[in-house]
């Protein structure tokens, strides 16, 4: 059995914010995963905005998490180099009663504390992005995009190098408490683990983990969301995230969204299902996307579709009226040691180390927490050859000849860059894994070319058996065997 001071159930972006915040103390940090990586489920199927905060209701936890989220962002991108740009975003309107809206979420916004909002009329949404649909707009100058993948994985890699363990494919099944007053979780197939501090993180499946450790009567709705990614190539029009005025419920329905890397996402669209875990899209869903995406975004056309995804957002509703309530940060008073998060929907990415923040607040009040001396928030990430100029690429061809091996011909990521992805601090090894590390195939042929390649290479540095290299589930094995029966090793 292993033993730590806190354990987090659930390693997206909340979990990971959770364990790096941790790890500034001396206390012993276990992550328990049940996937194959860190972004499998939520925190890699979401749009990447940094929200301003002026959706939320005042008062709220998830206003009051967006705001101090974004604020802090620019620090936080640079501490774990992550790819973000303050592009500000575009809230646009066609008809009278969207302008009052879009009128009334500016107040909302200074309630908030969200700095800058105002109505701009066509002429100056012309000068910002000819691009974008709509009669008139707010200009929400603190919005930005980031990467969530590399943002997620960052938390990670930053948590493990102050001390934090990451158990991947580490399903947590069954719980109860010792004499001694400490938790024990009982795994599928990975053992049990002891601990102190228990945190519920499990996102779409926070609901019955909450169940599990005690604590009834919490409800997820999941609620899907469908994307299509457009190729950079419309990219190259689309200088601002630009969202319809919000519905009555005060939800966004489908914007058009410019990647930091030069794509587009149009979506989502927001349908409730039983299973949130089902990421397949729908036909009526993509022609809706098309029709609504056209709205916002000018160049919504069919030739730069180059895949489409799905999430879908851990709602939290009251059982009895079904209204959609604010995020949950609680710990219990009668279940001593347990912290208890429900409901971590938009904007849960901007909110990560808000969030975080209030956990260690939480346990702080319980306990004197000794600083870790060694604690070091700065993280590097995988150095892009495509980013730097020709006589910097020259010069790490020469100190690194795989630097010269181009393996995914549409991004132009190299064979030096895998070998370091593989190589990656918490130990993932699928080939989705690489693909969010580096982008290696999600350009436009989408790995038709380089995922062979990056099976080899998995298979060439950890030593694999062709059947054990994973695209990314548990399970999803990229090849079964060999046709010929050639070499299987
Ligand atoms: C369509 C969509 C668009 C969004 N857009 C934005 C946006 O633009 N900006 C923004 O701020 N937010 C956005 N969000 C919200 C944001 O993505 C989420 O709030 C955030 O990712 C939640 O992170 P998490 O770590 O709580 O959840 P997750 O990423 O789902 O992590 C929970 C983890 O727990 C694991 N787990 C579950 N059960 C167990 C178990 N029994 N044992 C072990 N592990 C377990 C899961 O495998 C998972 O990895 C969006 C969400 C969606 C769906």
């Amino acid at each position: 059995m292993q033993s730590y001071d806190v354990i987090i159930i659930g390693g997206g972006v909340v979990g990971s914010a959770i364990a790096r915040e941790l790890t500034r103390y001396t206390l012993s940090v276990g992550v328990l995963e049940k996937e194959s990586d860190v972004c499998t489920q939520t925190s890699g199927r979401n749009t990447g905005m940094l929200h301003a905060g002026f959706l939320y209701k005042p008062g709220s936890l998830k206003a009051a998490c967006a705001v101090e989220g974004n604020a802090e962002f620019d620090t936080v991108a640079k501490e774990l180099d992550v790819p973000f740009k303050r592009t500000g975003k575009l809230i646009i309107g066609f008809t009278e009663e969207d302008r009052a809206r879009l009128l009334s979420f500016i107040e909302r916004g200074k309630i908030n504390g969200v700095p800058g909002m105002r109505l701009i009329d066509r002429e100056e949404m012309d000068r910002i992005d000819p691009s974008a649909g709509g009669n008139f707009a707010i200009f929400c100058p603190s919005s930005g995009i980031l990467d969530p993948f590399t943002y997620t994985i960052s938390l990670a890699e930053n948590a493990v190098m102050n001390g934090a363990t990451y158990h991947l494919y580490t399903e947590v099944t069954g719980y109860e408490r010792l004499s001694d007053g400490r938790h024990l979780l009982h795994t599928a197939g990975k053992g049990d683990f002891a601990c102190r501090w228990v945190i519920n993180s499990a996102g779409l499946s926070s609901a019955k983990i909450s169940d599990m450790l005690g604590l009834p009567g919490y409800v997820i709705q999941p609620v899907k969301g469908e994307y299509f990614v457009l190729d950079k190539k419309a990219g190259a029009f689309a200088k601002i995230p630009v969202y319809p005025a919000p519905t009555p419920k005060n939800t966004f329905d489908t914007h058009a969204t410019p990647t930091v890397d030069g794509n587009v996402l149009v979506g989502p669209n927001s349908f409730n299902v039983e299973d949130g875990e089902d990421y397949s899209v729908s036909q009526s869903g993509m022609d809706g996307l098309q029709e609504s995406g056209a709205r916002m975004f000018k160049h919504m056309r069919r030739e730069y579709y180059i895949r489409t995804f799905a999430g879908a957002r851990p709602k939290r509703i009251d059982p009895k009226t079904g209204e959609i309530q604010d995020f949950l940060i609680e710990r219990p008073d009668n279940l001593p040691g347990v912290i208890n998060l429900v409901g971590i929907e938009s904007p849960g990415l901007t909110s990560a180390l808000p969030i975080a923040r209030r956990v260690l607040a939480l346990i702080r009040e319980k306990e004197a927490l000794e600083e870790n001396p060694s604690f070091n928030p700065i993280r590097r990430g995988i150095r892009r050859f495509h980013e730097q100029d020709r006589e910097t690429q020259a010069k790490m061809i020469r100190e690194n000849p795989d630097y010269g091996e181009i393996v995914c011909r549409c991004e132009t990521i190299t064979r030096a860059e895998i070998l370091e992805a593989i190589r990656n601090p918490l130990g993932v090894c699928t080939v989705n894994g690489i693909k969010v590390r580096t982008r290696a195939s999600m350009g436009r042929c989408q790995g038709g070319y380089c995922e062979t390649r990056i099976t080899a290479m998995i298979r060439e540095l950890l030593g694999k058996d062709i059947g054990e290299v994973e695209l990314g589930t548990p399970g999803s094995r990229m090849f079964t065997g060999t046709v010929k029966g050639g070499d299987n090793k």
